[in-house]
């Protein structure tokens, strides 16, 4: 028989947050190691429960869950979606401009699918969340990275972006709150990044799925809210806000008054999700509850609480290690520390991060895996307990001591 091959679209594709380092940690954890896993926001495991009441919610749902859905959603969740929006003061929004998903990664997913044609570009964030640099290659989409500024808190430089627009440019992402940096941007930046929007008739692909994730009072606001005009895709959900990743649960909102141009690519979009016939109607049931309930978000990232602690923490723990500097987040649950290349000349920081597993059973993700262009770079979660971050950590500045001395 004739080998199976992967298909030619895979080939740029890359998804180090599961890829061939936590393939390896799998296979180490077979063999019977404990393996601390510092590499995906997956806050569960870690002891980060869903809040009662939205378990309750799909429990009491279960029994009427089980048809599927209306494509683009069941009735009452997108309205607290609408109500959402409204919250976050943004404008003209319908029933019929929301979209719930089986997490905000499908959706992502869909919206490249429908709008990219071959060799139309995308300007990406770089770091990134890897998936949308995916998503825009597999839709036969050029992702084109401009640069966010680590000295400048790692806000996008827009000086980078406007360089990178071409005539094949159709949009702009934005994560904000970012990850992997735990970036947050004021409204200054995302005025200029509507700005070229506006000049070059772009959309705005705006992540926000850590809107809610917030540390040391600062706010967020929607860049969708600062703009009436502009077209602008706006994606979130329950994953971390609300604990609840495995619900499988986001939604997608249309914004903006150029959106009446948008009709085809809106056609498109609705095209797409009948064909995947609905988001799974369980997860869809807990997001009235999640977003009209008790926010226990909040006390997870208010002054003693248990996650804004671990922010500290890490970020003392990092800090700590000669030679790595770190950019302390504002929001999310990422560092992404740098590493002095003249300390640590790193060719190859796959290989790094394979070492680092080996020797220390920890497990993070090389910043390469963000598309960020220089192996100088990784990415943790500070999602363990303080015990066991100490203990994570301080493996990793025994490991880093050692390779200072190589
Ligand atoms: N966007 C960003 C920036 C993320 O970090 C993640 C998950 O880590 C997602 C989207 C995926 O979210 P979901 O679980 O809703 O698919």
């Amino acid at each position: 028989m004739r080998p199976v091959q992967k298909s030619n679209k895979l080939n740029e594709i890359c998804y180090e947050i599961r890829g061939p380092v936590p393939e390896k940690a799998r296979l180490m954890e077979e063999e019977g190691h404990k393996i601390i896993k510092l590499n995906i926001g997956n806050m569960q495991p870690f002891g980060f429960d869903p809040p009662d009441e939205i378990v309750h919610d799909m429990i009491v749902n279960l029994p009427n869950a089980a048809g599927y859905t209306d494509s683009k959603g069941l009735f009452a969740p997108r309205k607290a979606v609408m109500h959402y929006t409204q919250q976050k003061k943004v404008a003209n929004v319908t029933m019929d401009d929301i979209y719930l998903g089986n997490g905000a990664s499908e959706l992502i997913v869909m919206s490249m699918n429908a709008l990219l044609n071959n060799g139309d570009e995308v300007l990406v964030p770089a770091p990134d969340y890897p998936l949308w640099t995916a998503a825009v290659s597999l839709s036969g989409g050029k992702p084109v990275h401009y640069v966010c500024d680590e000295q400048q808190d790692w806000y996008p430089d827009i000086d980078d972006m406007r360089k990178k627009i071409t005539p094949n440019t159709k949009a702009i992402v934005v994560i904000n709150p970012n990850n992997p940096t735990g970036a947050l941007y004021p409204d200054e930046v995302l005025l200029q990044i509507i700005e070229l929007a506006r000049q070059h008739q772009l959309i705005i692909y705006a992540d926000e799925i850590y809107d809610k994730v917030l540390y040391d009072g600062v706010t967020h606001t929607s860049i969708a809210a600062l703009c009436d005009d502009v077209f602008c895709v706006t994606f979130n959900g329950l994953s971390k806000s609300y604990r609840s990743c495995g619900y499988r649960s986001g939604w997608m909102v249309l914004s903006g008054e150029n959106k009446k141009y948008a009709k085809d690519y809106i056609w498109g979009l609705n095209m797409l999700a009948s064909m995947r016939l609905c988001a799974n109607a369980p997860g869809q049931f807990a997001i009235q509850t999640a977003l009209g309930g008790y926010q226990s978000i909040n006390d997870l990232v208010a002054p003693g609480g248990r996650l804004l602690k671990q922010r500290d923490l890490a970020y003392k723990l990092l800090s700590e290690i000669p030679g790595v500097s770190v950019v302390k987040p504002k929001a999310a649950l990422y560092m992404f520390p740098r590493l002095d290349p003249k300390i640590y000349p790193i060719a190859d920081d796959q290989q790094f991060a394979y070492e680092l597993l080996e020797e220390t059973k920890v497990l993070i993700v090389q910043g390469t895996g963000f598309n960020w262009h220089s192996p100088d770079h990784f990415r943790v979660v500070f999602l363990p307990n303080s015990d066991d971050m100490e203990d994570a950590f301080g493996r990793i500045a025994r490991f880093m001591e050692g390779y200072r001395k190589r």
